[in-house]
């Protein structure tokens, strides 16, 4: 269990107790960021002076992002405006980036954050969320200009927070409405497709969809892989490990590891699994056709509790 299975999962997986879905939870969600911004009043003033308009959202003393009193800011634009921040401080003042990274992963672990999980804990989470639909993947658009392409209708969305999607088809192309067993259909093809199931935060701890995707082209994966974001994409539940005599060395499942945890012992003919880099999205085990490759708990395992 994760630190949100600890604050949000009453004793189980977080992401599998529905009061994590609800409506209200969703609706209330940004009254509590502005009373937790409230409690921060006095800092704005310190961030900015008595005449000048506070900023909307802004980073406290102790590294946390917080929302003004009173700010009207939707996620969206919030993510947005901290994208930018990121890449107009890139390149032009680097002693700029290690405070930028804590003010994203702060971001991120409140507002935004997503987890790897299994395609049987996506198929249990469709089970307890009205209503699903699916709909055009940003990431895809942002960072490889997939727009307009069937191949990335790959956003499972989840809950009331969809019906705005479907008021406004001109972005992201509207939202389908999905009954459970379509959205497992979809997530099956996925899975076979070699994508990673991913849940993500709209405003933690609402749970408002689960992503299927891939490196490069995911940024949640990018930011954690490559630049160290660790709040972006948490590792999930499980841990991949081999079973060596089952093992016959072809080397398949390597290709379906999103993370780079996965590598072939060529002298012994034998998968090697660096449990460390693993993020339990189970794609290995799948695709393994001698079933040589076991899912262990990450709780349970030795040197990898910790490693969320
Ligand atoms: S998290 Fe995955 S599916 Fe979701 S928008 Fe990013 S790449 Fe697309
Ligand atoms: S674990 Fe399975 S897919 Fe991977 S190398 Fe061994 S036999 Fe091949
Ligand atoms: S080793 Fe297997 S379970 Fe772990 S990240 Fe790679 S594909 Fe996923």
């Amino acid at each position: 269990m994760c630190h949100h299975c600890i604050q949000h999962g009453g004793g189980g997986k977080w992401f599998l107790a529905a009061q994590n879905f609800a409506a209200t939870l969703y609706r209330r969600r940004r009254k509590e960021a502005q009373k937790k911004a409230a409690k921060a009043e006095k800092k704005v003033g310190e961030v900015v002076g008595p005449h000048q308009k506070p900023p909307e959202y802004y980073m406290t003393e102790d590294g946390e992002f917080a929302l003004s009193p009173g700010a009207q800011v939707d996620l969206d634009i919030m993510f947005s405006d901290l994208m930018r921040e990121v890449l107009e401080a890139t390149g032009k003042d680097v002693r700029k980036l290690p405070i930028l990274k804590k003010k994203v992963n702060s971001f991120m672990a409140n507002y935004h954050f997503g987890q790897v999980v299994t395609l049987e804990e996506a198929e249990e989470m469709v089970e307890i969320t009205y209503p699903i639909g699916i709909m055009e993947c940003i990431c895809r658009r942002e960072s490889r200009g997939m727009y307009n392409n069937d191949n990335a209708m790959t956003c499972l969305s989840l809950g009331v927070g969809i019906y705005k999607w479907e008021r406004w088809p001109e972005t992201f192309r509207g939202m389908t409405f999905l009954s459970v067993k379509e959205a497992k259909e979809r997530l099956r093809h996925f899975d076979r497709r070699g994508n990673v199931h991913t849940l993500w935060t709209f405003y933690t701890p609402y749970i408002g969809g689960i992503c299927n995707c891939e490196y490069p082209t995911c940024l949640g994966i990018r930011g954690r892989v490559d630049y160290d974001v660790n709040e972006i994409l948490l590792k999930g539940e499980y841990c991949a490990m081999p079973i060596e005599e089952r093992c016959i060395g072809c080397g398949e499942c390597i290709t379906f590891c999103q993370f780079g945890a996965m590598s072939l012992q060529v002298s012994r003919n034998k998968v090697n699994i660096n449990m460390k880099k693993c993020f339990g999205c189970a794609q290995c085990a799948h695709h393994c056709r001698h079933e040589a490759i076991k899912m262990v708990e990450r709780m349970t395992t030795p040197g990898l509790r910790d490693l969320w």
